[in-house]
């Protein structure tokens, strides 16, 4: 037997999750893949994810590896080319890019080749990340219409708090504004958005969150929103003691026990991807009763209160997160939002799925 911890990805959930997309829009759906598909699993979660509109994701490399695997729908580079030098790729491919600066507009008219470029063309609406500002938009617009080497053209912006107050209203605007009346297909929503702005879904949505089965509200839990979870984080008991009042746990003896009580140590650690800010007192399941965990977290393991599971032992099953601990819960005892512990589940960590 080797260490008991493992990832196990529900794909079942994940087509749950892409069917609650469904039911919330009738726009077509560019399902977002960057970043391992979340830490699930790039091209696993492509196949669960089959029947969505597109994909989205950063590296041409990853969008080479899904053509190769068969996928025949667009694939969005949501960061568009890095250099002149990937524009050839691109064609090859027919991979779907954003161009959000003058910088990629200046590789596009040296590249040689005339061809048929799919462009999502990228409004700065007020995120000030990527994207042209509404003074440039319009003229680059035109000049992407009659640029040779682009086939059509879809127009798009990223929202900043479609997640809380005050909402999309201003970036929605701003965007409406600049587009109207273009006939081009549009796209502003992600998960957030997709949920709470119906009005901002236009031509193709962008989830990503959801479609791993976490919520992007914190006021909402995923299970409310009919979203189920995709990734659980196991693992096992590998000791189990008897401590007296007054002993320390784990490094910096941050956890002091006020009276006698049981723990576990789970094998389980920051190097598998377990945030270390999880303070003591982040719910954790044990032989599927929710416990808390205790001190600090080290390397590759952490401690759990064992006080109210007097049956506890050695090879009793932990879930750090997912099925019936959702990973919110985690994330906000870690400072942190879920898409942080999906992306940063470590290499070492064996994946299984079904
Ligand atoms: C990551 C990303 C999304 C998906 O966001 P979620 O909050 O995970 O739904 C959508 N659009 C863009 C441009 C992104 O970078």
């Amino acid at each position: 037997m080797s260490r008991p911890i493992q990832a196990h990805i529900d794909l079942a959930a994940l087509r749950n999750n892409l069917r609650v997309v469904r039911r919330a829009t009738p726009a077509r759906v560019m399902a977002v893949v960057k970043a391992n598909a979340y830490g699930h699993g790039l091209l696993q979660a492509a196949e669960a994810l089959n029947d969505a509109d597109g994909f989205a994701l950063l590296d041409a490399r990853d969008g080479v590896a899904l053509r190769e695997a068969g996928f025949r729908q667009p694939i969005l580079l949501l960061e568009g080319y890095f250099s002149r030098d990937e524009l050839p790729l691109l064609a090859e491919y027919e991979l779907t890019t954003v161009i959000h600066s003058q910088q990629q507009l200046a590789w596009l008219d040296a590249y040689p080749r005339s061809n048929g470029l799919s462009v999502w063309l990228k409004l700065n609406s007020g995120m000030n990340r990527l994207g042209f500002s509404a003074q440039e938009f319009p003229a680059v617009m035109e000049r992407l219409k009659s640029h040779r080497a682009v086939r059509d053209i879809t127009l798009m912006t990223h929202f900043a708090q479609a997640d809380e107050a005050p909402g999309v209203t201003a970036q929605h605007a701003l965007f409406e504004q600049i587009t109207a009346n273009r006939r081009l297909p549009r796209s502003l929503s992600n998960s957030a958005a997709i949920l709470r702005h119906p009005a901002a879904h236009a031509d193709w949505v962008r989830p990503g969150i959801m479609l791993y089965g976490s919520s992007p509200f914190a006021d909402t839990s995923a299970q409310a929103l009919g979203l189920q979870p995709v990734m659980t984080l196991r693992s096992e008991l590998i000791s189990v003691r008897d401590i007296r009042a007054g002993d320390a746990i784990g490094y910096g003896a941050t956890f002091r026990a006020e009276r006698a009580m049981r723990i576990g140590t789970v094998a389980c650690g920051y190097a598998d991807g377990y945030p270390r800010h999880a303070a003591s007192g982040t719910p954790i399941l044990v032989d599927g009763q929710r416990t808390r965990t205790l001190g600090r977290v080290s390397m590759d393991m952490l401690s759990v209160d064992l006080s109210a599971l007097p049956d506890a032992r050695i090879g009793s099953r932990v879930v750090l997160w997912g099925e019936g601990m959702p990973v919110d819960e985690v994330a906000r005892a870690a400072g942190t939002i879920s898409y942080e512990l999906l992306c940063a589940l470590a290499p070492r960590v064996p994946v299984s799925q079904a």
